[in-house]
């Protein structure tokens, strides 16, 4: 099957940020991009992307609006946030074509792609420390939230001598031990303490 190349779901890291910089570039925005120190699974750089483009007539200094857009803090779920990105591009670039930009209010709107392009590019949530970066907003002054629950449960998913039946059969003892909602509020949550474990937080 051939891809058509106004396809906003992309099959690589790679194809879904240089879809993305043509789109801001055909629009005549600016783009910067953010390196990061780990590598694709080719061995390729990768970074965050900022692509910033302004409605309106009056350009970037004068938009009075701004709108941040940002797609993959969540790695691998990238490729649905860039696609929604690509998408929303190609409706203003048809705006454009039909002349229809200056006629918009005055908005400046940055886009940027990918937060976590190194989970992107793996297939996978985390970064490259296991971070959870959507687990990670801590308040000031509120300290570290405490994952007591989660402690619990890492004995359980992270031992790789059990067999899957005794995998499951501890899981299910906890599950009734704790009830449904303990499980899954430590399961989910996020956790500071083991960065071997699931939905770390730094
Ligand atoms: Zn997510």
């Amino acid at each position: 099957m051939t891809k058509k190349s106004d396809d906003v779901f992309c099959e690589s890291w790679l194809q879904a940020r240089q879809s993305f910089v043509s789109r801001i570039q055909k629009l005549g925005g600016t783009y910067e991009s953010i390196g990061i120190s780990s590598k694709g699974p080719d061995q390729g750089e990768l970074s965050i992307g900022i692509g910033t483009i302004s409605l309106g007539p009056h350009g970037l200094t004068t938009s009075g609006n701004l709108l941040l857009h940002i797609s993959g803090v969540h790695g691998v779920e990238g490729f649905a946030g860039s696609a929604a990105q690509l998408q929303i591009l190609d409706e203003l670039l048809k705006q454009k074509n039909d002349g229809l930009f200056s006629d918009l209010p005055a908005r400046t709107i940055v886009f940027v792609h990918t937060v976590n392009a190194f989970g992107m590019s793996w297939l996978r949530r985390n970064n490259s420390n296991n971070v959870d970066l959507n687990r990670n907003a801590i308040m000031p002054g509120h300290g570290m939230p405490s994952s007591r629950a989660y402690a619990e449960i890492h004995g359980i998913l992270m031992d790789r001598t059990f067999t899957r039946i005794t995998w499951l059969l501890r899981l299910l003892r906890l599950l009734l031990k704790r009830g449904k909602n303990y499980v899954m509020q430590g399961l989910s949550g996020g956790q500071y303490e083991s960065p071997d474990g699931f939905f770390l937080w730094r």
